[in-house]
């Protein structure tokens, strides 16, 4: 099958190339010419582990193709996968001005029949807007039916998500649109749920927000821990055998970031407004997670009595989760930028981040060239992200370049009594 992708960020180019590499002729279109080039010379923009080879590879093999020209994508293309990014605006609402730019090109460019499909996540209805804008602006005798099948994947693990999802959703009241996606993702792993557009749209908002939902409960719960003096990892193994829960996302640290669960659940309160519903869980949701963040800040705040003026703190790991070089809405922008207005000298150091991390985090932050490097001559060390090379650092070799022996664990990935041992003196979330 020959099918076109708009957007060529984490969803689009990670989707592209998996589909090529089942044997699809695959067009993906961006709107910069600089990264266009790279890309047709096979080269990646963005760290995602296993893709720079699987994109080299389709690209060699000439089936992952790229190109400005909308046009010379939809032609060809019997489905048009629409991936763009729709961010928050001020309001919490999601900004869809990019979908109806992408709708609007597509619709001018439309020949013959066509599947338009939105993988971006777009609160319900959009899709019905994407259609009005298709029918306003196609060229006469050119058809399409729409479908919403939206993205799960998770940074990190995104070629394995693409390839064996939980499920894969199809919404479309088109039995010829249904067709044709079901044959496109025969290969590809996980239960079908067949639905209509809205439905589609609103699972993926619900997914999001649920997930998101985990993460702030896991966090209010380790608050309660260290009053309670309980361990909240324990609490939650406690908890999460309990097979109708279970221990997935209840997992406490410096709040949840990303490009997609901040901006969800905001756009889903916004929309439930819109609705006339006060959606009061998940505005609790979100005011948890902006506290988890300014907690982890005051828990280092406290330590030296709020005299972080002249202390060198490292911070080691700045991505809003391991395996990604992404720092949008990154927990870490806002622990560094409160400690050095705090007055604070900030080492960092993250294996993958730290180029995407100058762009965002304040001028005067160190950036080593390792985890040692970073906590050289420093007052304490903060984990913000769990990356796997962080869980079994030397913690001697640590110590013995280190002013003072403090450790922030802002994703409980040490065992404290170890630490301790150690010599230092530890503070994780939720636990003694
Ligand atoms: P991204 O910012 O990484 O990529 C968006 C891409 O769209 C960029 O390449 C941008 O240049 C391109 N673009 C924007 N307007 C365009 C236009 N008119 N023509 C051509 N290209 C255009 O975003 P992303 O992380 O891939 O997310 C895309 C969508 O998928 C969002 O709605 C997001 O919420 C959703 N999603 C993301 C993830 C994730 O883990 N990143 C997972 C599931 C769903």
């Amino acid at each position: 099958m020959t099918v076109a992708f708009i957007g060529h960020g984490y969803v689009g180019l990670v989707t592209a190339a998996v589909f090529a590499d089942l044997g699809n002729t695959v067009w993906v279109v961006g709107r910069t010419k600089e990264k266009i080039e790279k890309l047709q010379k096979g080269i990646t923009l963005f760290f995602e582990p296993g893709l720079a080879e699987l994109v080299k590879r389709n690209v060699e093999a000439k089936r992952l193709l790229f190109t400005l020209d909308y046009r010379l994508a939809i032609l060809p293309s019997e489905i048009i996968f629409i991936c763009v990014g729709t961010p928050s605006k001020a309001n919490g609402e999601a900004d869809l001005s990019n979908v109806f730019t992408a709708a609007e090109k597509i619709g001018k460019n439309l020949i013959g029949y066509k599947v338009v499909v939105t993988k971006s996540t777009v609160p319900p209805g959009t899709n019905r807007k994407i259609s009005e804008i298709l029918n306003r602006v196609k060229p006469e005798g050119a058809s399409f039916a729409i479908a919403s099948v939206p993205e799960f994947l998770r940074e990190g693990t995104a070629i394995e998500d693409t390839l064996h999802p939980d499920r894969v959703v199809i919404g479309t009241t088109s039995d010829r649109a249904r067709a044709s996606l079901l044959e496109l993702h025969k290969s590809i792993d996980g239960k079908t749920v067949l639905c209509n557009v809205e439905t589609a749209e609103l699972i993926k908002y619900a997914s999001n927000a649920l997930l998101s939902t985990k993460i702030s409960f896991a966090n209010a719960i380790a608050f309660l821990s260290e009053k309670a003096e309980a361990d909240v990892e324990k609490v939650l193994e406690g908890v999460g055998l309990d097979r109708r829960i279970g221990r997935a996302f209840l997992y406490p640290g410096v709040g949840y970031g990303g490009s997609c669960f901040p901006k969800d659940v905001k756009a889903l309160i916004a929309f439930a407004a819109v609705h006339g519903y006060d959606f009061k869980l998940l505005r609790a949701v979100d005011a948890i997670n902006q506290e988890a963040g300014k907690y982890f800040v005051e828990k280092i705040a406290r330590h030296f009595d709020h005299k972080l003026k002249g202390k060198t703190i490292a911070i080691l790991g700045l991505a809003f989760k391991p395996n990604t070089d992404d720092m949008r809405e990154a927990p870490s922008i806002n622990i560094v930028s409160e400690l050095i207005k705090q007055g604070a000298h900030i080492r960092v150091y993250d294996p993958v981040a730290m180029e995407n991390a100058k762009l965002l985090l304040p001028a005067g932050v160190v950036y080593a060239k390792d985890a040692y490097s970073a906590t050289t001559g420093s007052d304490a060390v903060a984990f913000v992200t769990e990356w796997n090379e962080f869980r079994q650092l030397d913690l001697v070799r640590l110590a013995k370049g280190m002013k003072k022996l403090v450790l922030f664990d802002g994703r409980n990935i040490y065992e404290p009594t170890r630490v301790k041992q150690l010599g230092f003196i530890y503070y994780g979330i939720g636990r003694m």
